[in-house]
């Protein structure tokens, strides 16, 4: 069994641009995008947690608070990925990726959904 986090892009959860997180927990509930990984594992995640705001430097501080909580619960996560937010809208991407890949000492994979529409107009 699998316990994972989401690092996520603070901007578009607090505007509420992604209601309610619900296309990464879908996905997840599916196994489809970069959580096909899971099709036949359990997987539990732990927690869903922003970037900070822009430009990005208070990755390192969400990091260290969420190992915090997850240490005073006495868990622990094997892999974070970045949302597709951030994946895809994020121009601080490339150092927030580097930094939780430097700096979060477990597996980071880039992606969660593929639900974003490819032609924004187009049916
Ligand atoms: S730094 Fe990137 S991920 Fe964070 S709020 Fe700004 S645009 Fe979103």
């Amino acid at each position: 069994m699998k316990k994972i986090a989401i690092l996520s892009c603070q901007m578009i959860r607090s505007q509420n641009l992604c209601p309610a997180d619900t296309k990464c927990l879908t996905a997840l509930m599916r196994r489809e995008g970069w959580f096909d990984r899971y099709k036949d594992e359990e997987v539990h995640l732990l927690g869903i947690m922003d970037c900070g705001g822009c430009t990005g430097d208070r990755v390192v501080c969400a990091l260290t608070l969420l190992k915090m909580q997850l240490d005073a619960l006495k868990e622990n996560i094997d892999t974070l990925f970045i949302a597709t937010c951030i994946m895809n809208f994020c121009p601080y991407r490339d150092e927030i990726i580097a930094t939780a890949k430097e700096k979060s000492g477990v597996e980071v994979i880039v992606g969660t959904h593929k639900y974003a529409l490819p032609q924004i107009f187009k049916s």
